[in-house]
């Protein structure tokens, strides 16, 4: 099940293990001759390379889902159930092992890796409830001897693009609802670090989904741009930057495709006068730094309101310095590593200052310094991006006055990754999210649907007539 290295013969060169393609219920070796590297982040090591798929090869893979839809499609609900149960429970059973793909490719720590798949696996359990999920409306005897209803029905060939930072939880965040409506899927994971989308196509396989149904294609800017185009391609779910997430929305609307494209984040965390002060540095300690920052919920900026700011700030640096830093394979580390720079703590930001316009995605937290909670309201919604925000307060008015004033799509009460359970729906506001539903969730099961309503009447002859007049209800 796990990536293996290709045979080395005595005498040659370690040749890297090679990461290829998911289609057919099968390994597909790149034909392109275009690959990337795949490093170990703990060591700098190479670790494999991963084949880029050409424009061909994304047709290839395009037809063989778009071959297994009719057939899906119209597998029963209850068999369908039955084999993302057995997924569910195959993942389950692996998750040590999806979570070692996590680690050695994102660097992850284990307990975090193990947390991604965790989350990931909700997913599929809310998928489990299919049946009752696609259930649609019946209205008997709309008109006299009509009965009018609505059922929902797959899209075809459904695609979804990812990012690097959650290898394992976002492509279940889209493909567990996507083929449990009857859809077929290609998934294009992060080039840099592809290994667990195949080791999960394996899952799917060994649990009885037909093959075809469910695909990888790995790559790059070509594939996605072929994705972006694709006739056959009726609907994409996107995960990753602000910038790729309006080019992706923007290109796949253009082609007539259904398109969620989720992006960047800047997630504030205020924290009232009367908070907590051990608990709120505690979870901003958290929040910003577990999994080195490289979350889309991450809080990312610490709004300190009045006079909580120094006791709160002295608080967080005390913390600091024990955030255990290392290899994610080596039990107590609990920061994996990162390229650039260590926890990193700064204090007094202005909204102007570069560091807090941009998103930087690192083990970064900010302290903007504010003097009212209607000035800490102001700079969470006059930010571009509406991911996630989170307040910390022991006022159940104030917290409740906050839900009502944030322009944003997730909000934490004395909660700071405030990352919805499945069976609600994920997604933010602004710059975060392109489109109009958010992913998984009954908004994940309506974005993989369409409606279609029928009007019926089953006649009786004896009072069959002709009728020119325009139908009537009453
Ligand atoms: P990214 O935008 O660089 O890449 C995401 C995907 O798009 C990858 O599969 C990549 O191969 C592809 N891609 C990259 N550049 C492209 C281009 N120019 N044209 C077409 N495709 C391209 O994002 P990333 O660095 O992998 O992930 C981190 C980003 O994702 C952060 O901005 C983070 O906030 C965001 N993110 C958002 C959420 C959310 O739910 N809103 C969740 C996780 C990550």
């Amino acid at each position: 099940m796990t990536q293996t290295a290709e045979p080395q013969v005595a005498g040659e060169t370690t040749s890297p293990p090679r990461i290829s393609h998911w289609i057919a219920g099968r390994r597909v070796p790149g034909t392109s001759g275009r690959k990337g590297p795949v490093y170990n982040p703990a060591t700098g090591a190479l670790a494999a390379e991963v084949d880029f798929a050409s424009v061909e090869e994304v047709d290839a893979a395009v037809a063989v889902a778009a071959a297994a839809f009719p057939a899906w499609r119209a597998t029963s609900i209850s068999r369908r159930t039955e084999i993302l149960f057995r997924i569910r429970n195959l993942v389950e059973q692996h998750r040590e092992e999806i979570a070692a793909h996590l680690t050695r490719e994102h660097g992850k720590v284990r307990t975090d890796a193990l947390g991604e798949v965790a989350r990931g696996l909700e997913n599929l359990e809310f998928a489990c409830g299919i049946p009752h999920l696609l259930k649609g409306g019946f209205s008997e005897q709309a008109s006299t001897g009509v009965d009018v209803y609505q059922i929902r029905q797959p899209l075809g060939v459904v695609a979804g693009i990812t990012p690097f930072n959650f290898p394992a939880m976002v492509p279940m965040w889209m493909f567990a609802t996507a083929i449990a409506c009857g859809n077929t899927f290609i998934l294009k994971p992060s080039e840099k670090d592809p290994s667990a989308s195949v080791y999960v196509g394996e899952l799917l396989k060994e649990a009885g989904l037909p093959d075809g149904v469910f695909n990888v294609v790995h790559g790059d800017r070509v594939a996605v741009d072929r994705i972006l185009e694709h006739p056959d391609i009726a609907a994409i779910s996107f995960v990753g930057s602000t910038p790729v997430a309006r080019h992706i929305y923007e290109t796949g609307t253009s082609h007539g495709k259904r398109v969620q494209a989720l992006g960047g984040a800047k997630n504030h965390m205020v924290v009232l006068p009367d908070a907590d002060i051990g608990m709120a540095a505690d979870a901003a300690v958290s929040a910003a730094y577990g999994s080195a920052g490289e979350r889309c919920m991450a809080i990312s900026v610490v709004v300190a309101v009045g006079d909580v700011a120094d006791p709160l700030v002295t608080a967080i640096e005390e913390r600091l310095p024990k955030v255990k830093v290392g290899p994610g394979d080596v039990p107590g580390s609990e920061m994996g590593p990162l390229i650039i720079m260590g926890v990193s703590l700064l204090d007094r930001v202005t909204p102007e200052m570069d560091s807090y316009r941009n998103e930087i995605f690192g083990p970064v937290l900010e302290v903007v310094r504010v003097p009212t909670y209607t000035d800490a309201v102001q700079l969470v919604n006059d930010n571009p991006y509406g991911n996630g925000t989170a307040i910390f307060t022991r006022d159940g008015g104030a917290a409740r006055q906050f839900q009502f004033d944030a322009n944003i799509g997730m909000v934490g009460i004395n909660v700071p990754i405030p990352v919805p359970v499945a069976y609600y729906s994920f997604g933010g506001w602004k710059n975060s999210l392109f489109g109009d539903l958010h992913m998984y969730g009954p908004e994940g099961v309506q974005f993989y649907t369409r409606g279609k309503v029928v009007t019926a009447r089953w006649p009786d002859p004896s009072t069959s007539k002709v009728d020119l007049g325009f139908p009537r209800t009453r």
